[in-house]
C-alpha cells in the first residue's frame, strides 16, 4: 500500500499538490490503521530520450532538468528520506509498461502526479488511468501548472474557450479575486508532515536504499564542458535558487541598475537591463517554481493587492496570466499541439524555405544587428529577452517568409525555458496565425525596434562584438547605411543584409494578404 509520486514538469517539493496529497494519504491511512506498517512514499522520474527528441527538447533544457533532478533528489532524501528513483524509458508505450512494473515491484496502491496538458502527455495519462485499476492502483492527478486550470474560464458570450487574451485576463482577475483561497492557496508544505517520512529499514526491505545516481548525460544530449559550466553559473538549478531569485526580483528597489518588479512596466522592454525582467522562465518551465508562488509573492510586494496598486507589479502578474491563457488555448484547441496553426487558413500561406537563409537566422548572421544579437544570446545562454524574441520571430516569419514552425522547433531545441504552450503561442502570435495574433500587415521594423529598445546599442555590442567599436547610433542599428561593404567585411560582419527591409516587408504583406484577405 505504498504511495508513488511521479514527478514530470514539477521538479520541486514546495507548492507541489501531488506530493502533498501523497503524504497526506500516507498519513491518513496511518492514523486510521495505527497497527499497520506506515505506507512508504517513493518518488519517481522517468527519463525518456525518445520523448525529448520527439518534443524537440534540446541539450540545454535536458541538462537543466538533470541538474534540477539532482537537487530535488537531495532535498527529498536529506530532509524526508524519500528516495527519488530515476528510470529510463525508451518510448511513451514503454512508460506505461514500466509504470505497471514499478507499481507491482514496490507494492504501490496510489500513484500521484500533476497534470500535463499537451496532447501526447494527456493521452499517455488517459491510457494509464484506464489500465492501472487492473493492478489495483489508483491514479490521482492534480493541477499545478495554472492558477485557474484550463477549461474553467469560458467566454461569457459564447461559453467557448477564450481566443482573445484581454477578456480572458479580465475574467481571470474577477474569478481569482472572488475565490482567493481556492486559487491562491499553496499546496500543503512538507514541514506539516513528520520527518523523516519513511523508515529506512522498510525501504531496504523493498530494495530501495539511497536514490539512484542521476545520469550525468544522455547520449546525444551532451553539452560541451565549457558551455555546461557557463549555463550552471547562469542558471543554478533547484527550487531554493528559484525562490531566492523570485524574492530578489520582488524586493527590487526599482532602481535603474536593478529595476525589479516595481519598475517592470518600463524596464521589461529593454533587453540590455539584466534584471528588467525576472528571468524565472527556466524555473517555471521545469516546475522548480509555480505561477502561483510567483503571484503570491508579487501580491505580498503589492500590499496584498492583485490588480491594483503598483503598475509594475500588476503588469508582471498579467504576464504570468499569459501562461494560463496559452494553456487554456492548448486544451481548448488541441490542434495547436498537432502541428496545425490556430487559424487553419494560414496553412495556405506560400512560405519559402532556403536552408542557408534559415541557418543565417539561427546563428545570428542576418546583417540585422538586433536580430543577430538575439539569436546569439540564445546560443550562448539558452535564453532570449521577450522583446527580442518577438523581433527575431517576426523577422523569420515576415522578412524571410519562413514558416513559423521552423522557428518554433529551433527555439524549443535551444531554449532552457522551452515550454510548448508559451513557445507555440508566442510564435503563432508573431506569425499572425494564432489566437489574438498580431495583424499580418503590422510588421516589426527591426531598425526602429532596435533604436527604441536598445538606444545606446549596449545589447547589440554585447552579443555582436564585430560591431562593438561602432560609435554612432545609425551605425550600430543599421551598419549598412553608414559603412561600406568592404569596411563591414573587415569587421567580420555581413557584407549586405540578408534581405532589404522594404522589399521583404512588401513581399510578406502580399503573401499574407492572399490568404488572410482584407488589408
Ligand atoms: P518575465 O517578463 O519576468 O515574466 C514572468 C513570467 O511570465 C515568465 O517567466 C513567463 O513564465 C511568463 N510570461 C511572460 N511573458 C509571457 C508570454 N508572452 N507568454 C507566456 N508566458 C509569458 N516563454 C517560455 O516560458 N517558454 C518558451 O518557450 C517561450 N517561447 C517564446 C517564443 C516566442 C516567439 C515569444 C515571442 C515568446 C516566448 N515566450 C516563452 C514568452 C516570453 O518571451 C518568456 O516567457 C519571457 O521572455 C521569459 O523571461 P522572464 O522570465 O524574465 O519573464
Amino acid at each position: 500500500n505504498n504511495m508513488l509520486v511521479w514527478f514530470r514538469s514539477d521538479l520541486r517539493t514546495k507548492d507541489n499538490p501531488a506530493l502533498a496529497h501523497a503524504l497526506q494519504k500516507a498519513q491518513d491511512q496511518h492514523e486510521s490503521e495505527p497497527g499497520r506498517r506506515k505506507a512508504l512514499v517513493i518518488a519517481l522520474f522517468v527519463l525518456s530520450p525518445s520523448e525529448f527528441r520527439s518534443h524537440d527538447v534540446g541539450a540545454v533544457k535536458v541538462d537543466f532538468i538533470l541538474r534540477n533532478l539532482a537537487t530535488l533528489s537531495e532535498i527529498l532524501w536529506e530532509s524526508y528520506r524519500i528516495p527519488l528513483l530515476v528510470k529510463t524509458s525508451s518510448s511513451a508505450a514503454d512508460v506505461i509498461k514500466d509504470m505497471h512494473q514499478l507499481c507491482n515491484a514496490y507494492s504501490v496502491s496510489d500513484l500521484f502526479a500533476n497534470q500535463e496538458y499537451e496532447i501526447d502527455e494527456s493521452r499517455r495519462d488517459a491510457k494509464l488511468i484506464k489500465s492501472l485499476p487492473n493492478d489495483h492502483v489508483e491514479f490521482h492527478l492534480h493541477q499545478d501548472q495554472c492558477v485557474v486550470p484550463p477549461g474553467v474560464l469560458k467566454s461569457k458570450s459564447s461559453n467557448l474557450t477564450y481566443t482573445v487574451y484581454s477578456p480572458f485576463k479580465r475574467m481571470w482577475f474577477d474569478v481569482v479575486k472572488k475565490s482567493k483561497d481556492k486559487y491562491l492557496t499553496l499546496a500543503r508544505p512538507l514541514s506539516d508532515f513528520p520527518s523523516p517520512m519513511n523508515s529506512v529499514a522498510d525501504l531496504e526491505s523493498l530494495s530501495i536504499a539511497h536514490p539512484d545516481a542521476i545520469p550525468d548525460v544522455l547520449k546525444g544530449f551532451e553539452l560541451e564542458a565549457e558551455k555546461k559550466k557557463h549555463l550552471e553559473e547562469l542558471w543554478p538549478a533547484g527550487e531554493v535558487n528559484a525562490l531566492q531569485n523570485l524574492d530578489k526580483f520582488c524586493s527590487g528597489a526599482g532602481k535603474h541598475e536593478s529595476p525589479g518588479i516595481t519598475a517592470y512596466n518600463d524596464a521589461r522592454n529593454y533587453p540590455n537591463l539584466e534584471n528588467g525582467t525576472s528571468r524565472l522562465s527556466p524555473y517555471l518551465a521545469v516546475g522548480a517554481l509555480t505561477t502561483k508562488q510567483c503571484i503570491v509573492k508579487a501580491m505580498e510586494a503589492n500590499g496584498g493587492k492583485l490588480d491594483t496598486g503598483s503598475s509594475g507589479i500588476v503588469t508582471w502578474i498579467q504576464e504570468l496570466i499569459w501562461r494560463d491563457f496559452y494553456r487554456n488555448v492548448l486544451v481548448g484547441f488541441p490542434r495547436v499541439c498537432m502541428s496545425k496553426p490556430f487559424k487553419l487558413e494560414t496553412m495556405n500561406i506560400q512560405w519559402l524555405f532556403e536552408d542557408d537563409v534559415f541557418q543565417s537566422w539561427c546563428y545570428g548572421k542576418t546583417g540585422y544587428p538586433i536580430v543577430d544579437a538575439g539569436m546569439r544570446q540564445l546560443q550562448k545562454t539558452g535564453w532570449m529577452h521577450n522583446r527580442v524574441r518577438m523581433i527575431v520571430a517576426s523577422f523569420l516569419t515576415k522578412h524571410l517568409l519562413h514558416n513559423w514552425q521552423h522557428g518554433e522547433k529551433f527555439f524549443a531545441n535551444s531554449l532552457i525555458d522551452g515550454d510548448f504552450a508559451s513557445n507555440n503561442g508566442g510564435w503563432q502570435w508573431v506569425a499572425s496565425t494564432g489566437t489574438d495574433a498580431q495583424p499580418y500587415f503590422r510588421i516589426f521594423n527591426p531598425y526602429t525596434q532596435s533604436e527604441k529598445f536598445d538606444p545606446d546599442g549596449v545589447y547589440i555590442k554585447r552579443w555582436v562584438p564585430e560591431l562593438a567599436g561602432l560609435k554612432t547610433s545609425a551605425a550600430i542599428h543599421n551598419p549598412h547605411s553608414v559603412l561600406s561593404a568592404k569596411e563591414l567585411v573587415k569587421l567580420g560582419y555581413r557584407e549586405k543584409p540578408i534581405v532589404d527591409h522594404k522589399v521583404a516587408r512588401e513581399r510578406a504583406i502580399a503573401a499574407f494578404k492572399l490568404v488572410l484577405g482584407k488589408g
